[in-house]
Order: structure tokens, then C-alpha cells, then sequence
């Protein structure tokens, strides 16, 4: 089955097949956490997520029959493909070529994902982060001290222009290219219901 969305543009470029492209959503507060169970069972009663298959050792999930009530794909993207294709099903898995989601299984402590190249910035000053002091963040102690107004801040109130966060648990959706689709608010209060805070999502391809 494909989205009913406008058929404007192609991606043949060599990136597309070599990597997945993800819509990633997470909590904003870094140490946030979750049972994987928890989290499975939300998206199961909001019917986004339906059977699970394996890919490279891990859990994903097909697209479940509310998936496009909850997810909006904007303007000029290609057709989406919400279904695994009949031949070479695995490799389209592994690249992205349909939609499917992995929960990741929340980590002891926060961790780090950004998109190479991207750094977040400081609300208050404007000030780019290194992504090296973020790595240290990875630690029991999730805040840091702006390079740039000195004030001590948490990883949660940067603007981290939805190319990265730190955050102990992560929902992928795989084949989801920047910017080409955003997930809805019913969705995002929903996994804040269950997480008690705020969520939020970035683009990456990893
Ligand atoms: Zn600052």
C-alpha cells in the first residue's frame, strides 16, 4: 500500500541505497525512561505499529493501520511505501525502503545522536555547541556549561533544529527523509502521557 501523497520528486541518489533515512522521536528530557514493553503497548492502542519482524538481530514493526493518522507527510514527497515489497523484502528493510519503526530498548544512561556536521545551540546566547563536549555528556550528569554565556544548561533546552538529541530511549521510523514528514500532536501527547513530559523528534539517517 502507498500514501496517497503527490508524486513530485524522485530519490535515486546512491545515499538512498546505502543507508536508512529516520524520523526519530524521543523525550526531551534526557533521562526519561521507559520500559520497552511500556512504549510498545502505547503505539499498539494507538494502532501505529502491527506485527514485528527481525532485522540484524532486532525488533522492528510494520506500520500499523493508524500510522498515516499520526504521521503527515508534507507537500512534495514521493509516494511512501508502508509495506514490505514481495522480493528482496530484507534489504528494503535495511535501506528504508518502506516505512517500519524500531523501539529502542532504553539505554542505562542518555546518549548522544546527531546528524554529522550539526551542532545544537544555545537558546539563551546563540552560541553553537561542539559536539565534543556534548559527548561527555554521556554520563550520569546530563548538563554542560555554554562555551558562549557561561550559564549551566540541560540538553533539553537547546535548540537542537531537529537534527539530534540525548535521550535514553528512541522511536525510528525508518524511510523517512528530512523534512518529508512530521508526526502529529495526538501522537507526540500520547507518548508524553506515557512518559509524563514533553517529546520530540529529529531526522537522521544512521
Ligand atoms: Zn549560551
Amino acid at each position: 500500500m502507498a500514501a496517497a501523497v503527490p508524486e513530485c520528486a524522485t530519490f535515486d541518489d546512491p545515499v538512498r541505497l546505502m543507508s536508512a533515512p529516520k524520523l526519530v522521536l524521543y523525550p526531551t528530557a534526557a533521562d526519561t525512561y521507559l520500559a520497552g514493553p511500556a512504549l510498545r503497548h502505547a503505539l499498539e492502542k494507538l494502532n501505529f505499529i502491527s506485527t514485528q519482524f527481525q532485522l540484524d538481530g532486532q525488533s522492528h514493526y510494520h506500520t500499523g493501520p493508524a500510522f498515516l493518522d499520526h504521521i503527515s507527510f508534507l507537500g512534495c514527497s514521493p509516494a511512501i511505501a508502508l509495506e514490505a515489497p514481495t522480493q528482496d523484502a530484507e534489504s528494503a528493510a535495511r535501506t528504508g525502503r518502506f516505512c517500519h519503526l524500531h523501539l529502542h530498548e532504553a539505554t542505562k544512561l542518555p546518549r548522544l545522536r546527531i546528524r554529522p556536521g550539526q551542532r545544537p545551540r544555545c537558546r539563551q546566547c546563540r552560541t553553537d555547541i561542539e559536539p565534543e563536549s556534548l559527548l561527555s555528556l554521556n554520563s550520569a550528569s546530563v548538563t554542560l556549561n555554554c562555551p558562549g554565556c557561561r550559564r549551566e544548561i540541560e540538553p533539553e533546552r537547546l535548540n537542537w533544529r531537529q537534527s539530534g538529541a540525548i535521550a535514553r530511549i528512541f522511536l525510528d521510523i525508518w524511510g523517512i527523509h528530512n523534512g518529508e514528514a512530521v508526526p502529529g500532536d495526538l501522537l507526540l501527547q500520547q507518548l508524553g502521557h506515557t512518559t509524563s513530559g514533553r517529546w520530540d523528534f529529529f531526522y537522521i539517517e544512521d
